[in-house]
């Protein structure tokens, strides 16, 4: 018989190769998750602050660094490897085609729009779900003094809390374990990067029987994703690339943007340096050069601001579902919607598909 394999595998064909997502779906599966066994080691790497970003589509995944690790001298029992067999990078997850509506949204709620900049389409969604008793909490990265933090967010006055400019991203689906174990939640929208929802769809696929004593499959009701260009190291981005190489002095940035026309940095209002996304892909994580995923394909309902003008977001419905909450948000006076116009639309299936080719000329490569 196969020996089944476990977090040492996992260590060694996805973590060590560089090939980990970061979504933090090991840690949540670990069948000793109520023990902290595994947990995210997530690195240091002061994120910039900036004014113009929260939840911020594309640029809210803009540094992490760090892995999952086990606490060091414990052994994990025979014959588990929960961590294995759900890790989306080990095999990804089979993607069901579905619905593909884009439109070009803006909340209809100030407050939200005041603390969004970039048309609080994400904010109002869950605000909308959450009264609307769709859910009753959601998972999504929030501001914590400039750091990012998985947050369960019960009310659109969290949910607005959270929304402080964040260039950070973490690991979203540990989030879920905390909503189910520590909040006693049933029904909980999940917020993540493609590479997140992706992992929550393994988790689905894998089965039940393998997820601790914690039925996530029902719980998480709603999932959305924010578009993702990448993943960057704090390090390698910040420091190597704009302070050595551009001669950038790190204290004089105050805000980052990563927009479809690549990299933007600025110090106040004036802009002091830009590049194109393809000469920073470098700085890349290494787990985000192997990614195909540009709007989390697996998701009901998919956020970004790339694709509309500036003070607007971008949803693309993928689920009969998301059509629903969707539709229901309009109806119910939390965002106005039209579909987006056709550059708009071709500006989203150019990223779409230039993603996809790079992560599939890396992972080529990778294999030489
Ligand atoms: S990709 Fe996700 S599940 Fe796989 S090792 Fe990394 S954090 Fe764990
Ligand atoms: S093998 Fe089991 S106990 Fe060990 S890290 Fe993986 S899920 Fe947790
Ligand atoms: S590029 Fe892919 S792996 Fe990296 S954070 Fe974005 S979705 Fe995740």
């Amino acid at each position: 018989m196969e020996r089944r394999k476990d977090f040492s595998d996992l260590k060694r064909e996805v973590i060590d190769n560089g090939n980990c997502a970061l979504c933090g779906g090991c840690v949540a599966t670990c069948r000793l998750l109520d023990y902290g066994l595994l947990r995210m080691d997530v690195a240091e790497g002061g994120p910039v602050k900036g004014e113009g970003q929260q939840y911020a589509p594309a640029a809210s995944c803009f540094f992490s660094q760090g892995k999952p690790v086990i606490r060091p001298g414990q052994q994990c029992p025979p014959s588990c490897g929960y961590c294995y067999y759900q890790c989306p990078r080990v095999e990804a997850p089979v993607l069901k085609e579905g619905l593909e509506e884009i439109y070009e949204v803006v909340s209809k709620d100030e407050t939200i729009r005041g603390a969004c900049h970039n048309g609080g389409a994400l904010l109002s969604l869950l605000v909308s779900a959450l009264e609307d008793a769709i859910v009753e909490g959601c998972i999504t990265i929030a501001d914590k003094a400039g750091k990012p933090e998985v947050r369960v967010a019960m009310s659109k006055s969290s949910l607005i809390e959270g929304a402080g400019s964040c260039y950070g991203s973490a690991a979203t689906l540990t989030g879920v374990a905390d909503a189910i174990v520590n909040q006693g939640l049933w029904t909980v929208a999940l917020v993540g990067t493609p590479c997140q929802i992706a992992g929550y769809e393994k988790m689905l696929e894998v089965g039940r029987g393998t997820h601790n004593a914690h039925n996530f499959s029902s719980s998480v009701r709603l999932r959305i994703s924010l578009f993702c260009t990448g993943a960057y190291s704090y390090d390698a981005l910040v420091k190597e690339y704009l302070e050595r190489k551009q001669g950038i002095p790190v204290r004089e940035i105050t805000r980052l943007d990563i927009r479809d026309d690549g990299l933007h940095v600025y110090a106040g209002d004036k802009e002091l340096f830009h590049a194109a996304l393809s000469e920073i892909a470098d700085y890349k994580r290494a787990g985000c050069k192997i990614c195909e995923d540009f709007a989390g394909r697996f998701s009901d309902i998919s956020v970004g601001h790339i694709g509309t003008p500036a003070g607007k977001s971008t949803v693309i419905i993928h689920t009969d579902f998301g059509k629903e909450v969707f539709e229901r948000a309009i109806e119910w006076g939390y965002i106005d919607a039209k579909p987006i116009d056709k550059a708009g639309a071709e500006l989203i299936h150019r990223l779409q598909q230039e993603k996809r080719e790079a992560g599939l000329a890396e992972k080529a490569k990778r294999k030489d």
